[in-house]
């Protein structure tokens, strides 16, 4: 087990499979600080099975593929059907354009939950948001993984001014679907201009949703990052990810790998430990694992304010949303 100092057993890898996309969200990829890159910078399908399969044996159960974006990656198939001979619970965050395309694919790795990622139900500011017009690609492929049986999350991340009068209009997608919608408050990362003001919190998204529809709280799983909650009849639910206004970092079991080898032990973590350049050295890279999970600090990479409000954004040390993995 890849216990920390907190003994805070970890057991969920999310692997960015690039940092490359084919959507500009500019809150994710800041176009001034974009530098992709390089393809021999970034794990190729064999050490991203090598280096999943010895995580396994260290006790990880869940492995999430994202990005950048998990579906442009050339040799997507044979990275997913290297990883679905794991042990494993396998899942993926995608931007949905090219679901259809790897539909078979996804059934045949006996993935069962994908979450997509969608922040506005009109099309013309979805073009505004990702600077692609694919908005009825994107909603076409959420009703594709439904009629296939997938577990559909729908992520939207709230900014003020942008898409936070469409919180209602969303929760409505789970009238008649069973799509479970999953509302994040907007974090900061390098680039991406926030600003606490820009932030949505968990108590103003209920008081909307509250003031049309009468909700139930759902029992959250001990790891759950969002709070569950229940509308009467309605087929989907909603969620809530607090990371901003109450984080959840006591129970923390995740672990990130960034497209180019490196560990990081937070989202937020300033460090991170170069996996994929000792493995390319033929050395061992359980000892900087355990390390990197030892050194692990207690919330947030411990880089915030004890309130979201007096984090300076200017301070943290970090890399672009896009450059991580989310
Ligand atoms: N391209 C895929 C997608 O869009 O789902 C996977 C990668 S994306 C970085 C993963 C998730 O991070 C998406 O749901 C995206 O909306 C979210 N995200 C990106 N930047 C964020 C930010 N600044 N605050 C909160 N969530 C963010
Ligand atoms: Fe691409 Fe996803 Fe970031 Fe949008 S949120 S730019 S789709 S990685």
């Amino acid at each position: 087990m890849l216990r920390d100092s907190y003994n805070r057993a970890h057991t969920y890898l999310r692997i960015s499979l690039t940092d490359q996309c084919n959507f500009r969200c500019v809150y994710c990829m800041p176009n001034e600080h974009m530098k992709f890159m390089p393809a021999g910078h970034l794990m190729n399908a064999k050490e991203i099975l090598e280096i999943a399969s010895l995580f396994v044996k260290q006790g990880i159960t869940k492995i999430r593929l994202t990005g950048g974006e998990p579906l442009v990656r050339k040799d997507f198939k044979e990275i997913i059907e290297g990883l679905s001979t794991l042990p494993v619970e396998l899942t993926l965050t995608s931007n949905g354009v090219l679901i259809e395309e790897h539909l078979e694919t996804l059934k045949k790795a006996n993935i069962r939950s994908i979450n997509i990622s969608l922040d506005t139900l009109q099309a013309d500011k979805f073009a505004r948001i990702t600077q692609r017009n694919l908005f009825e690609k994107v909603y076409k492929n959420i009703v594709l993984l439904v009629e296939n049986d997938f577990h559909v999350k729908v992520n939207s991340v709230l900014i003020k001014g942008q898409n936070e009068n469409e919180i209602n209009d969303f929760i409505l997608l789970g009238k008649d679907l069973p799509i479970h919608i999953r509302f994040i408050e907007f974090m900061p990362f390098t680039g991406n201009h926030w600003d606490q003001s820009q932030v949505i919190t968990h108590h103003q998204i209920l008081e909307q949703i509250g003031s049309v529809y009468s909700y139930q709280k759902l029992e959250d799983a001990k790891h759950d990052t969002a709070k569950k909650y229940k509308i009467t009849d309605f087929k989907g639910s909603f969620a809530i990810i607090t990371t901003m206004s109450e984080p959840f970092c006591g129970d923390c079991n995740r672990l990130r790998l960034t497209a180019d080898g490196k560990l990081k032990n937070c989202l937020f973590s300033a460090e991170e430990s170069d996996l994929l350049s000792t493995l390319r050295e033929g050395k061992d890279i359980l000892p900087i694992i355990t390390q990197t999970v030892l050194g692990k600090k207690f919330s947030q990479g411990g880089q915030f304010a004890p309130s979201f409000e007096e984090t300076d954004p200017e301070k943290l040390v970090n890399r672009s949303m896009i450059n991580i993995g989310g």
